[in-house]
């Protein structure tokens, strides 16, 4: 059976080396020379495959202006799985990348259904949080989709033009109107970064969660179709696997019980990490016999995506784990309080963003 993914969805992705053949999404470890330095999530593969980023990584190594662009819908608060983008973006904004981040009000408005004013606050909150998460405050463009001009708002309308429903539909599956518009708005925060008014970024890269790969091939076509009449190019795309729930399913802002939050108290941490899914087995004898099973383990996920950047000490995690020699117990206790430490850390700086208003100093914040 072929495989619809949904970028509006809250399930997990089982098999991302599906998606690769599938989809035609090329494996990530043939751009290793590329780059100047790995990031371990491409070394651990969090980032799987990607589409033209050999491309985009040889116009960085000439020197060209390259872009990353990427968006947040600011449904709920940042979780860990948002805190993977930020990581993203901060590694290539070192790399010398200009980082554009949109804030999908609008998108929230039609998909979730969310209100003006929490939208808008919880916009300003994901600004902020990226920027106590590493984000150089004045090398990152921020932008709400609500605030944007009339010629990014031309865009989707021209767009509109060239995309017929039999095409989206082959993509996305069925569509409200709603989803409609917020396929082209993503298209539009894509592309406007090419126009001259925006900066004439031809080389834009687009780091996504796998689930997100249904905007990258509309907005694909879309610039091929406008090649000639608006100069498009094609975007290349990076995607990364999606950091799952303490539950085992998608990590969602629309299922808080299951995600850490960046903002969360210490108290609710651990109270949520006490009945997080292990690999382990049925009992401490088995588990010392038959070793643990850390792939299925939604510990050793936080310990992989956040908590060891050395390849070595996560190694001796999963060996440990899987000769039985630690038990699910210890092995919680350890990444819990990695994590307490590393999310106390980001509240402090978080504190002192918000304390600072650079995000009302820095963002155009539409009024609500
Ligand atoms: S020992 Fe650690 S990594 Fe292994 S299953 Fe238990 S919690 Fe997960």
């Amino acid at each position: 059976m072929s495989t619809r993914l949904d970028p509006w969805g809250h399930f997990a992705i089982e098999d991302y080396e599906k998606l690769l053949v599938e989809f035609g999404i090329r494996p990530i470890n043939e751009v290793y020379g590329l780059i100047s330095r790995l990031h371990p999530y491409f070394t651990r593969k969090v980032v799987f495959g990607h589409r033209d980023f050999d491309k985009w990584l040889e116009d960085l190594r000439a020197g060209h202006k390259v872009a990353v662009l990427t968006g947040f819908m600011p449904s709920g608060r940042p979780h860990l799985g948002t805190a993977m983008v930020y990581e993203e973006l901060k590694f290539f904004q070192e790399l010398g990348a200009h980082v554009k981040i949109a804030i999908a009000d609008a998108e929230a408005y039609v998909v979730r259904r969310e209100d003006r004013r929490t939208t808008i606050l919880n916009g300003v909150d994901f600004i902020a949080h990226a920027i106590a998460w590493g984000l150089d405050p004045e090398k990152t463009e921020f932008y709400f989709q609500t605030a944007m001009k009339e010629e990014y708002y031309r865009l989707i309308q021209m767009f509109s033009k060239k995309i017929t429903m039999a095409e989206m539909e082959a993509i996305y599956g069925e569509l409200s109107p709603g989803k409609i518009i917020a396929s082209l708005t993503q298209a539009a925060d894509i592309l406007h970064l090419q126009l001259d008014s925006y900066g004439g970024f031809k080389n834009i890269l687009v780091p996504v969660g796998a689930d997100q790969d249904p905007h990258l091939r509309l907005t694909r076509d879309i610039a091929d179709r406008f090649e000639g009449e608006l100069g498009l190019k094609r975007p290349a795309s990076i995607y990364h696997k999606l950091i799952r729930g303490l539950d085992g399913n998608k990590m969602s802002k629309s299922r808080p019980e299951f995600a850490i939050h960046l903002d969360e108290d210490e108290e609710t941490v651990r109270k949520k990490f006490v009945n997080a899914l292990t690999g382990g087995r049925a009992t401490a004898e088995e588990q010392r016999r038959l070793g643990g099973e850390p792939w299925k383990c939604t510990v050793y996920e936080v310990y992989l995506y956040h908590l060891i950047r050395e390849d070595e000490k996560l190694k001796e995690v999963y060996d440990d784990c899987v000769s039985g020699r630690v038990l699910c117990g210890e092995c919680k206790r350890k990444a819990l309080n990695l994590l307490l430490e590393r999310l106390k850390n980001h509240r402090e700086k978080y504190r002192e963003v918000k304390e600072s208003n650079i995000v009302e100093k820095i963002v155009n914040i539409p009024s609500f």
